[in-house]
């Protein structure tokens, strides 16, 4: 039989996080779903943009050079979230075209921000990436680097907002969710962007504030 209303891909994955949020007691409001729009067309975000969602997140740089330009000229209050890697020389771009920054993770970086920053006279919330698994040729700081990373964004005006990683794959992420929220903590930083498709709900009741979904709103990808 066919539900005449089937719930939209948006509203389940919205019942989730109020679901999570009321069992962890915390708002649901104050949980950021960054709907990950990576790989994904223009015809294929469309639909999100007009049942009136507005934060999206891409993981390059040019593809989304490419593609939300003309989304955003049609609903201006949309917001970009960059949560993949960033080369340095991609720095002065990245800062055009987004408005936040999940992958800040080496000085280099920091330092090409700060220079493209100032030059576009605008100023990103970013988060430090960790690499939380401590996993070889995975993007963001070591633990023991957060610290210096911090000092280094202060002195060059960046602000960043909180603490991003990505688990190990194919582990429980929990551990790791609770010990990015534990630094996070440690160091005054109030953001936590955490979870996808696969966890969000996890990450919430550890204190995520940024969750990033893409699969569970968009299908599964191709790539
Ligand atoms: C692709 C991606 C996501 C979304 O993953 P899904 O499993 O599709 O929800 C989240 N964060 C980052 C950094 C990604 O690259």
């Amino acid at each position: 039989m066919q539900d005449a209303n089937p719930e939209s891909p948006l509203e389940a994955v919205a019942a989730k996080i109020a679901r999570a949020a009321k069992i962890a007691q915390r708002e649901g409001n104050d949980i950021e779903l960054i709907a990950v729009s990576k790989t994904r067309t223009p015809d294929e975000i469309a639909p999100l943009l007009r049942a009136g969602h507005r934060l999206f997140g891409e993981n390059r740089v040019q593809e989304a050079a490419a593609k939300w330009p003309e989304l955003k000229a049609a609903y201006p209050d949309t917001t970009l979230h960059l949560i993949g890697q960033l080369q340095s020389n991609k720095a002065a771009d990245a800062v055009q075209i987004f408005d936040c920054i999940h992958s800040v993770d080496r000085i280099s970086l920091i330092k090409a921000l700060g220079k493209a920053m100032r030059q576009a006279g605008k100023n990103l919330p970013c988060f430090l990436q960790v690499n939380i698994g401590a996993e070889e040729q995975k993007g963001g700081c070591t633990i023991d680097d957060i610290a210096k990373l911090l000092e280094a964004a202060n002195s060059r005006d960046i602000s960043i907002i909180g603490l991003m990683c990505l688990p190990p794959a194919g582990v429980e992420p929990a551990p790791y969710f609770a010990l990015l929220a534990e630094l996070a903590a440690r160091h005054g930083l109030e953001n936590l962007s955490m979870g996808m498709s696969g966890d969000f709900e996890t990450a919430i009741m550890l204190g995520a504030t940024h969750i990033r979904v893409g699969t569970a709103l968009f299908g599964p990808r191709k790539d």
